[in-house]
């Protein structure tokens, strides 16, 4: 089955990265836009690879073991995103799958993962996510402790972190959020700001986003 429409959707989001970024007086180049395909299949995922988009975000490591192989071997260059929370025991398959993995977010995760890379000689980039709403059911450092566990990463388990992720309430304007995480990761010598959703991607590239983490827009509507 063909699906034109998430091909049309890229390109209209695209377009709105690049405004949003020139608005904000930042080259569109310096914003990456992860494409969120979690609970779409590979014939729905294909289309958008055939359109040239290469970094694409998945929550579920099992999700990502079903699908991303076989379309590794179809496409060149493909980047994987690990989005969702992690458990430790899955850290040495989300060291195989993923190129990047944006939720490192407490102390025996983040032991597993320097043993892993130690392990395998496959050292995914890293991402800490900050709790920057302090919300109780959501995964993530709370901003006051992120200063100590990234040293921590850093000298404790030899991880070369590169930035930080958040989600923000939902309730709630993201900006703030944004700007927290910005402060955070000024403060620790950190680049990689992977904020902002289908909802308010351009506010999270106002504040500084180097990845934005777009799924509905692209893909529709989640069954
Ligand atoms: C699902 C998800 C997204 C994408 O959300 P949309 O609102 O569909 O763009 C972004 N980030 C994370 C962590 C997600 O789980």
């Amino acid at each position: 089955m063909d699906h034109p429409n998430a091909v049309d959707q890229l390109k209209l989001v695209r377009a709105a990265i690049d405004r949003a970024a020139e608005e904000a007086g930042r080259r569109p180049s310096e914003v990456t836009l992860v494409a969120v395909s979690k609970t779409f299949d590979a014939e729905e995922i294909r289309p958008v690879l055939q359109a040239g988009q290469r970094v694409f975000g998945e929550n579920r490591v099992q999700e990502a073991r079903a699908k991303w192989p076989g379309l590794r071997e179809e496409f060149a260059g493909i980047e994987l995103h690990l989005i969702g929370p992690l458990q430790s025991n899955k850290a040495r398959e989300a060291v195989q799958l993923f190129d990047v993995i944006e939720t490192v977010d407490r102390a025996s995760l983040a032991a597993e993962l320097g043993k892993e890379i130690a392990r395998q000689g496959r050292a995914p980039r890293l991402l800490v996510q900050i709790n920057t709403g302090e919300e109780p059911q959501k995964a993530g450092v709370a901003p006051g402790e992120a200063d100590v566990f990234l040293a921590a990463c850093r000298e404790q388990w030899g991880l070369a972190v590169e930035g930080l992720m958040c989600i923000p309430p939902a309730d709630e304007p993201p900006s703030p959020h944004f700007a927290l995480l910005r402060v955070i990761a000024e403060r620790n010598g950190l680049q990689t700001l992977s904020m902002g959703m289908s909802a308010d991607f351009e506010a999270a590239i106002q504040v500084g986003a180097t990845h934005v983490r777009v799924g509905s827009a692209i893909f529709g509507h989640r069954g």
